[in-house]
């Protein structure tokens, strides 16, 4: 079931059609899903405090209900070295249409896949998951199950990518954590489940696996009734 905290996430999301990185973020971590240690800074010096207590080098990402593709704007910056380079993207990201805030964020690495759901009309809610992240349209390697999903299903989705050996270890690349990553698409899948019809669509990408951990590094929900 959905707790309060997360109710209420999507009711202040409503107005905006959609939820915003740092709030779908939040909800992920409520159903129980690993996300790169973040902070939502409302002005440039809650960015600079939060880069120090992450720690350089961080990522920056414009928080605006007005912008649903940040890079499409300009709208991240990666591998930020420094106070500068923290406060010359906030400046860039301070300027844009419908402007909240900066995503301060730790940088993640590992390999990339995408996982996501699409309520469909006829099936329900559906799970997607891919590999390749950003390059997942040129791979156009993905599998899909019905909500909800346990883990050990979770783990055939992932053995059923043609590209499977680049997660479960490939010419001498170690594998990443195929338990956490079956556990990360079951608990995806039933937080879906849950959230029914309210949502349209999530698109979790990328999420970054690791030997050690998958971290969902972008986060996007779409809510119903949105033109
Ligand atoms: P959008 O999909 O809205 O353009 P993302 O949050 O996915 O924005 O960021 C764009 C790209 O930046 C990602 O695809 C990824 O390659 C990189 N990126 C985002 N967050 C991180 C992170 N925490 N660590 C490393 N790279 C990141
Ligand atoms: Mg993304």
């Amino acid at each position: 079931m959905l707790n309060d905290e997360m109710k209420k996430i999507m009711e202040d999301s409503r107005p905006d059609g959609w939820v915003l990185e740092p709030r779908a973020k939040k909800l992920l971590s409520l159903a129980g899903l690993k996300t790169p240690n973040h902070a939502w800074a409302k002005d440039e010096a809650q960015a600079l405090k939060k880069a120090a207590k992450i720690g350089y080098p961080v990522v920056a990402k414009v928080v605006s209900p007005q912008v649903v593709h940040k890079s499409d704007v300009g709208g991240v910056a990666v591998g930020i070295e420094d106070d500068e380079q923290l406060k010359e993207a906030c400046a860039r990201f301070a300027a844009m249409d419908g402007y909240q805030g900066v995503l301060v964020e730790e940088m993640a690495s590992g390999v990339e896949v995408i996982i996501g759901s699409k309520n469909d009309e006829q099936f329900g809610q559906v799970v997607l998951l891919g590999i390749g992240g950003t390059a997942v349209e040129l791979y156009k390697d993905t599998v899909l199950r019905l909500a909800p999903i346990e883990p050990s299903q979770a783990n055939q989705m992932i053995h059923e990518l043609k590209g499977s050996r680049l997660l479960t270890g490939f010419r001498g690349s170690e594998a990443v954590n195929l338990e956490a990553l079956a556990q990360t698409v079951s608990s995806f899948s039933k937080l879906v489940d849950e959230l029914g019809e309210e949502v349209e669509s999530i698109d979790l990408n990328p999420v970054m696996c690791t030997p050690d951990q998958c971290l969902i590094a972008d986060a996007r929900i779409m809510l119903a009734g949105q033109e």
